[in-house]
C-alpha cells in the first residue's frame, strides 16, 4: 500500500515567514545588531503599534498567551479565594492560566452553533455558584477558532454580578462585534502570538490590551519582577517577557495581518461553496460579527473517517481539541463544571475536525481540498 505524502498540511508556519522572508529577515538583523535584547525599542515599538492597530491605549508584550491570561487576572486582583468562569472546549491553556493566577476554574459549557461560552449557564452559575466555590470574580470567554463569544449577553450578564471579563482573543486577532475589534470590548483582553496563530512570532509571545492606563503599568510591572523602578520590587511578579528578536518579527508581520485575515476569509468561503454538496456543515457564522478564520472547523459524526479520506488525497487535518479540559487526567474529577455537566462540550470534542487554513494556501491546494471534502 502506499501512502500518499500530504501535500497541503493543516497549518505551515513556515510559508508565512517564506512569505515575508526578506522585510522579516531585515527585522531580524536590526534587532540583533542593536545590541539590546530584552525590553527595548522593539517591545516599546511593537507595543504602540499593535494598540494602534487594534483600537485600545495600551499593549503590554509578555512571555505567551498564557502568561497574558494569568498575568490579567493578577493585574485585576484575581487569584486565591477566587473563583475564574471560563469553556471546557478551549485550549488547556485558558484553564492552566486560572490555576497559574492561583484562582480556582470553573468550567461551563458552550453553544453547539459557535462553539463559544453558553451564557445560559453563566448566568446560572452566577446566580447560583457550584458549592464549595469561592466567589466567582472574572469569566473568560475565549474567541474560539477566530470568532466572537456572545458578548452581547455575556458583558451585560457579567457587570450586574460585578465580575471582570477577560476575553481571551488567542485565536481572534482582527476578529469584530458590532463593528468593534475583539479585544477591545472588555476590561483587558489576552493574545497569543504563537507561530501559528493569526498574527504570530516565530518563536514564543503574547500581549494583553486594555484601556485601563494603571491596568496596563501594573501589567508593566508584575510581567517584570513586580519591577516599577529598576531592581526594586514593589509587588511580587513574574518572569515573562517578550524578547526584542519576537518583537521586531511581529512589527514585520503585523502591517500584513488584516490581508491575511482577508485571505483566510475567501478561502473559508471556498470551503464553504464546497461543503454544500455535502452532509456536512459550513461553519455558523454570528450576524454582526467578522470570523477570522483561526481555524475553519466542521463537526464531522464519523471523523475518523473523514480524517483518513482527506489523509488519502495528501490532505492534514487537525483536532481543536480531541479532549475537552475537565477530561484530561490532571483536571479529571478535581476542576468544578457548571449544571450542563459540559454535555455539548463532550459531543462537540468527538465531531470537531479542523481543514487546512493559512493565508500561504495556494489557490490549486485550496482546489485540492474542496475536491476532497466535495466526496464527504
Ligand atoms: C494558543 C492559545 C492560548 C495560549 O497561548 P500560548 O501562547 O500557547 O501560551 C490560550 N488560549 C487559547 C484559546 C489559545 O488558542
Amino acid at each position: 500500500m502506499t501512502v500518499s505524502p500530504i501535500t497541503v498540511p493543516q497549518a505551515n508556519p513556515g510559508a508565512g515567514y517564506r512569505a515575508l522572508q526578506a522585510e522579516i529577515d531585515a527585522a531580524v538583523a536590526r534587532a540583533l545588531g542593536s545590541g539590546w535584547y530584552i525590553l527595548g525599542a522593539e517591545g516599546r515599538g511593537f507595543e504602540a503599534e499593535f494598540a494602534a492597530w487594534l483600537g485600545t491605549a495600551h499593549a503590554v508584550g509578555c512571555a505567551n498567551g498564557t502568561d497574558a491570561l494569568a498575568l490579567a487576572l493578577r493585574g485585576l486582583g484575581i487569584g486565591p479565594g477566587c473563583a475564574v468562569a471560563t469553556v471546557s472546549h478551549t485550549a488547556v491553556a485558558t484553564v492552566a492560566a486560572i490555576e497559574m493566577a492561583g484562582a480556582v476554574p470553573v468550567l461551563i459549557d458552550i453553544d453547539p452553533a459557535h462553539f463559544t461560552m453558553d451564557p445560559g449557564e453563566l448566568a446560572a452559575v452566577l446566580a447560583n455558584p457550584p458549592a464549595g466555590l469561592p466567589p466567582i470574580r472574572a469569566a473568560i470567554p475565549v474567541h474560539l477558532y477566530g470568532q466572537a463569544a456572545d458578548l452581547d449577553a455575556i458583558l451585560p450578564l457579567c457587570a450586574r454580578h460585578g465580575v471582570a471579563v477577560v476575553e481571551d482573543c488567542a485565536q481572534a486577532h482582527g476578529a469584530t462585534l458590532g463593528g468593534r475589534r475583539l479585544g477591545t470590548l472588555s476590561e483587558v483582553a489576552c493574545f497569543s502570538l504563537y507561530p501559528t496563530k493569526n498574527l504570530g512570532a516565530l518563536g514564543d509571545g503574547g500581549v494583553i490590551a486594555t484601556a485601563d492606563t494603571a491596568l496596563a503599568e501594573r501589567l508593566a510591572a508584575l510581567r517584570q519582577y513586580g519591577w516599577r523602578r529598576h531592581y526594586i520590587s514593589d509587588e511580587i511578579g513574574v518572569n515573562s517577557r517578550l524578547d526584542e528578536l519576537q518583537a521586531a518579527i511581529l512589527r514585520a508581520k503585523l502591517p500584513h495581518l488584516d490581508a491575511c485575515n482577508l485571505r483566510r476569509g475567501a478561502i473559508a468561503a471556498r470551503y464553504d461553496a464546497a461543503l454544500a454538496a455535502t452532509r456536512l456543515a459550513p461553519p455558523a457564522r454570528r450576524p454582526d460579527a467578522t470570523h477570522v478564520f483561526h481555524q475553519y472547523v466542521v463537526r464531522a459524526p464519523d471523523r475518523g473517517a473523514a480524517q483518513e479520506a482527506l489523509r488519502a488525497r495528501g490532505i492534514g487535518t487537525g483536532v481543536h481539541y480531541p479532549v475537552p479540559v475537565h477530561l484530561q487526567p490532571a483536571y479529571a474529577g478535581r476542576v468544578a463544571l457548571g449544571p450542563a455537566a459540559c454535555h455539548v462540550t463532550e459531543r462537540a470534542a468527538a465531531e470537531v475536525l479542523s481543514l487546512p487554513m493559512y493565508p500561504e494556501l495556494q489557490d490549486a491546494q485550496v482546489a485540492q481540498v474542496c475536491e476532497a471534502i466535495g466526496r464527504l
